[in-house]
């Protein structure tokens, strides 16, 4: 009998956590799996903020994604999906590479959603992959090293839309590194600004008053600029266009203001809704056969009305269920239910302290920031075990000034 092919599509938390389960759970020779990613490193997706404000060293955020893997069950290929032919079970990569599959996992994550404001597209700064956040950094370090030619004050005004979990959670780093950079480039502090533009009256929607009540407080500390019930109407370049009428001169605007699922699920002749796509309870792709979906890709119901939310919580407690499922599938056992069990959120600003919810307790400053380092340690654990977090935690970081040699790829 053949061997049954398993292709995994996108090597983030969905993809890598699923392809963990296979290799503990499958027998040798009981599949092919083939794990397909567009780069050969796994990009810590919730830590991309530190990316971009150049608080974390690479190496800690980018993972290679050979050296995760385990066993030999798991074949990786470094490629960009282009698109699936479900009829024919097959994978087409941007190499002309065409994979077949038996069993397909599409774990490709999120996009940006830039509600076609004119301008950001093209101008914003994205928080989305490990190359875009680089090239946040990357133009933050050009903007000091310019300003100490022309001391055009729009070089050094960062401005960061959206303050929800990701726009707070980049205003956090930028509090943290730009003193940093002041002294690397021996320029004042007191000519930096950092601008928070928020559409709703209030930031970090979903938290509660005192989580609210104490980011308020620290920002105001740091001379964080809070823009709420403020709408982006256009940007260029140079500048940011609000509803009210004033024209903030900025060379960095930084998105951080919403997300979908990844802009190849359109391409892909599935039904789609809300930009993901609808799985059932099985975690499986509704109308085609042997295909799973999880993490940001995936809409998830939580009950009649309500999706999940596209976050690595979710991802994780998906994979786990579906490495599982798939293999039930190929075996042809019974498959289980997805069930979510919501254990807390907590939003790091910066390095010492964060807000949130752990287990119903209401968290906030040193407590959460370790709390938050938990949570991240125990992503590491599941992903390498206890010698990935020591190897992560030996890792130091490098100096402010050196501009990468990454891509600027926006
Ligand atoms: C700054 C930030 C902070 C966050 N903080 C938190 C947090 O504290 N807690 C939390 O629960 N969630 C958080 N999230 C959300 C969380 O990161 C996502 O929900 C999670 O990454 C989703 O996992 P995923 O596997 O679906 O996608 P991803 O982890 O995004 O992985 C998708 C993978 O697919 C690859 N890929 C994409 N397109 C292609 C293609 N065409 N071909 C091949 N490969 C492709 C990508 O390179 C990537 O490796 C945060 C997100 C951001 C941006």
């Amino acid at each position: 009998m053949k061997t049954p092919k398993i292709v995994i599509l996108g090597a983030g938390y969905g993809g890598l956590i699923t392809s963990r389960q296979l290799e503990k759970s499958l027998s040798d020779g009981e599949a092919e799996v083939t794990l397909i990613n567009k780069h050969d490193y796994h990009y810590i997706s919730t830590q991309l903020h530190k990316t971009g404000a150049g608080t974390a060293s690479d190496d800690k955020i980018a993972l290679h994604i050979p050296n995760l893997l385990k066993t030999n069950k798991i074949h990786f290929k470094k490629g960009t999906v282009q698109n699936v032919d479900f009829g024919k079970k097959k994978v087409y990569l941007d190499s002309g590479d065409k994979i077949e599959y038996d069993y397909l996992l599409i774990s490709l994550g999120f996009d940006v959603a830039t509600f076609d404001i004119p301008g950001v597209e093209e101008n914003a700064f994205k928080i989305k992959s490990f190359q875009s956040t680089k090239a946040i950094y990357n133009h933050i370090l050009r903007q000091f090293a310019a300003y100490k030619i022309d001391s055009d004050p729009s070089r050094l005004t960062f401005a960061v839309a959206g303050a929800g979990f990701t726009g707070i959670e980049m205003v956090g780093e930028l509090i943290e590194a730009l003193p940093n950079l002041c002294r690397a480039y021996d320029i004042p502090f007191s000519k930096t600004r950092i601008i928070t533009i928020e559409a709703c009256p209030t930031i970090l929607p979903g938290f509660d008053q005192e989580a609210i009540d104490f980011t308020t407080t620290y920002f105001k500390k740091n001379n964080v600029e809070l823009m709420t019930s403020t709408k982006i109407r256009k940007c260029s370049p140079t500048s940011i266009d609000l509803d009210n009428g004033e024209v903030l001169p900025s060379k960095t605007l930084i998105w951080a203001a919403g997300v979908r699922g990844n802009f190849l699920l359109e391409k892909l002749n599935l039904p789609i809704s809300r930009g993901r796509i609808p799985v059932d309870e099985f975690l499986r792709v509704k109308g085609v056969e042997n295909v799973f979906c999880i993490g940001d890709a995936a809409l998830c119901m939580k009950d009649e009305k309500n999706a999940l939310p596209p976050t690595a919580q979710v991802a994780l407690q998906q994979a786990v269920l579906c490495g599982p499922n798939m293999i039930a599938s190929l075996r042809g056992e019974p498959l289980k239910p997805f069930m979510y069990h919501h254990k807390g959120t907590v939003a790091s600003i910066g390095n010492k302290v964060a807000v949130g919810k752990v287990f119903g307790l209401k968290i906030s400053g040193s407590f959460a920031a370790l709390m938050k380092q938990v949570i991240e340690a125990r992503y590491l654990l599941m992903l390498g075990g206890p010698s990935l977090i020591i190897k992560q935690l030996l890792k130091i970081k490098k100096p402010y000034t050196d501009v990468s040699t990454v891509s600027n790829q926006k």
